[in-house]
């Protein structure tokens, strides 16, 4: 259980990291976090990266019962000059962001902001993904969050690609992964024909519910 920090007084904010694999509940996490403190009349925004260029307010996140609104960004030095005005700042999908976004983070946190990066760790082919890895090294707190294997029903660590595309982004194509442990993920395609049966409830939710 992750106990939020809280250091009254001090100038200094702070950043923390949410990650891991696909479907293992990172915003969902962000969000929790995110909601306590807009109750505690905190100001918060979120951020989230965007493939084009427009800054309309948009949902990033999850369930239909549990979203929350977010503002896109094409570059992560945007973030500096669009968090002028909050003390909570959070980044969802913060794998897709460029490198500088370290920096931003850092900046953030020493003008006092608490930072709530949320993202995946490694990529399909359980590399670490983008920016993940320094925030991770530069990050206060680091919460690991896990899926379920969809095979074996261990803990999941890594997101399997069901599709032969060996670009590292796929956008809009959550359907085609699936959560994986070390093990299931080493064992790949072999596996495919072979998978846990999904429930009729499961049908139609695999998109933004869990990421
Ligand atoms: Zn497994």
């Amino acid at each position: 259980m992750f106990l939020e920090p809280h250091f009254k007084g001090q100038r200094s904010g702070w950043i923390e990291v949410i990650c891991g694999s696909m479907f293992s509940g990172k915003t969902e996490e962000l969000i929790r976090r995110l909601k306590r403190a807009m109750i505690a009349n905190q100001k918060v925004e979120i951020f989230k990266p965007s493939v084009d260029q427009r800054y309309d307010k948009s949902n990033v996140v999850s369930h239909d019962m549990n979203k929350i609104l977010s503002v896109p960004v094409n570059h992560s030095s945007k973030i500096i000059e669009l968090s002028t005005d909050f003390s909570v700042v959070g980044i969802d999908e913060a794998q897709f962001f460029d490198l500088g976004l370290v920096d931003v983070c850092q900046e953030l946190a020493l003008n006092g902001i608490r930072v709530i990066v949320a993202g995946l760790d490694m990529d399909y082919l359980g590399k670490p993904f983008g920016p993940i890895p320094n925030l991770l090294s530069v990050a206060e707190y680091i919460t690991k969050v896990h899926a379920i294997c969809s095979h074996c029903g261990n803990l999941a660590t890594h997101s399997y690609r069901l599709a032969a595309n060996a670009e590292q982004v796929m956008l809009g194509a959550k359907d085609e992964y699936e959560p994986r442990c070390r093990t299931c993920y080493q064992m790949g395609n072999i596996l495919n024909f072979n998978p846990i049966k999904k429930t009729e409830n499961n049908e139609g939710q695999t998109s933004d519910l869990f990421s």
